[in-house]
Parts: structure tokens; C-alpha cells; sequence
């Protein structure tokens, strides 16, 4: 069968992270998470203390650091110039810087060009805002998820009560909504659906049954695309 590059974009809190994974396992594809390589570059200019509304400094930390996956049993690492951020990109803060830290053109244009090196192969599910639009707008599977603010709140909510961090339920939803609001009103590969995605809501679904609905979409393009390779 064809190894197939797939896209998958979608606001935060949709369930992203864990479907494209699963599906990636499922597929034995590789799994790639393009928030954290953003998340890596505010989380490396804020240590560096960084002016983060300065263009030039944020597109010179991009040209100096590494930044690389590492797969340790189950779980995907990140890794900046070889030391594990995985946990440390992941705060509310960083969130929220790095909305802003991806808004700068020269930071996307080069985690746009790693990311086409690492996925051009195919055999790959890309996550992210922008896969199906602007890194691989050739992408033979596209997906698009959502859910509401509300929903997708009270799911953030319960992964950082899951991790110690404390926050309240309002204050989640309102960092989401206002991280929406940041990606989708950038001028820059802002957050929007390509017109050939499909769109599921996970908002009505468990993990099994939107990871069910991501393989039949799938299905149906390996058929036509065997179908036409044949
Ligand atoms: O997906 P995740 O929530 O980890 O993404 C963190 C942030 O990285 C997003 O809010 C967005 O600002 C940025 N991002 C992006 N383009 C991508 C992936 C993430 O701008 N392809």
C-alpha cells in the first residue's frame, strides 16, 4: 500500500495529540507534533531571555538550535539540543508565549522547511494548524478537528489537574479561546481548514470512535489513491 502523508489540523484541545498518535501506531506511520517544535522555540527564547517581539533574534535561535523526537517505550520525546523538554514545553505560560512566538514569519518558515524534510517520504500523520494548507497542501489524507471552547477547555482542564498543575476551569477555557483567537487572526498560515479537509467533532465522540472515523477516512483514500497507482 502507498505511505501516505496525512494532515491533521485543528484548534487546541481537540484531541489532536493523542488521535494522531494512535492513528500513527495504528498505520505504523511516524507521528509528528508541530506544536511542540513551536513550543521548543519559545520555551529556548524564553530561557535565553529573548526579546520574543523581535523577528531577527527569534529567526537566529531557529538557525542555532536542534531540535529532535526521540520515542522512549510508548512515550515521544522532545528534545532540545539534546536535553528532554517534553515536560517543561508543556506549562500554560509557554502555551500561550508560543502563540505568539509562532506568529513570526522567519520562525514558521523554518519549522515549516524541517517539517517538509522529515514528512516528505510520506508514511508520516503530521499535527498541527497548518499541515493540510500550507506545509503539505498535497497531503492525500487531510482531517480537521473540532470541538467547542467549551468542551475543549474542560479537556485541557483535566489534563493539567492530571499533571499537578493547578488552574480553574474558567481560567483554561478563557487561555483557550484566547490561543484560538491568537492562531486564527495571525497573517501568517493562520488556523483555518483547507477546502478539501474532512471535518470531524470529537466534541460527540470518545477517543475509540473519532480514532474509528480517522481510519475510514483513510480507508477510502488508500483505495482510490491503490486504485489509481495500479
Ligand atoms: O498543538 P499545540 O497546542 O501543541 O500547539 C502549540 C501552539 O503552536 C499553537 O497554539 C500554535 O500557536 C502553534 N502551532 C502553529 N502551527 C502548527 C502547530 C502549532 O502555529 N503547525
Amino acid at each position: 500500500m502507498n505511505k501516505l502523508i496525512i494532515a491533521i489540523d485543528g484548534p487546541s484541545g481537540v484531541g489532536k495529540s493523542t488521535l494522531s498518535k494512535l492513528l500513527a501506531d495504528e498505520l505504523g506511520y511516524v507521528n509528528l507534533d508541530t506544536g511542540a517544535m513551536y513550543r521548543t522555540v519559545a520555551f529556548a527564547a524564553e530561557r535565553q531571555g529573548l526579546n520574543i517581539d523581535d523577528r531577527s533574534e527569534l529567526a537566529k535561535l531557529c538557525k542555532d538550535i536542534v531540535i529532535e523526537f526521540a520515542r522512549d517505550g510508548a512515550s515521544e520525546r522532545v528534545l532540545l539540543n539534546g536535553e528532554d523538554v517534553s515536560a517543561q514545553i508543556r506549562t500554560p505560560e509557554i502555551s500561550l508565549m508560543t502563540a505568539r512566538v509562532a506568529a513570526c514569519p522567519e520562525v514558521r518558515q523554518a519549522m515549516v522547511q524541517r517539517q517538509r524534510e522529515l514528512g516528505s517520504g510520506g508514511g508520516v500523520v503530521l499535527e498541527g494548524r497548518d499541515i493540510g494548507t500550507v506545509v503539505f497542501p498535497q497531503a492525500e489524507v487531510k482531517l480537521f478537528l473540532k470541538a467547542s471552547a467549551h468542551v475543549r477547555g474542560q479537556r485541557r482542564f483535566l489534563e493539567l489537574q492530571a499533571k499537578g498543575m493547578g488552574s480553574s476551569l474558567a481560567r483554561t477555557v478563557a487561555e483557550v479561546e484566547a490561543r484560538d483567537a491568537a492562531d486564527m487572526n495571525r497573517s501568517t498560515s493562520p488556523l483555518r481548514q483547507a477546502e478539501d479537509a474532512v471535518v470531524i467533532d470529537t466534541g460527540d465522540l470518545d477517543i475509540s470512535q473519532a480514532l474509528m472515523r480517522m481510519l475510514e477516512v483513510v480507508a477510502a483514500r488508500h483505495q482510490t489513491s491503490d486504485s489509481a497507482g495500479a
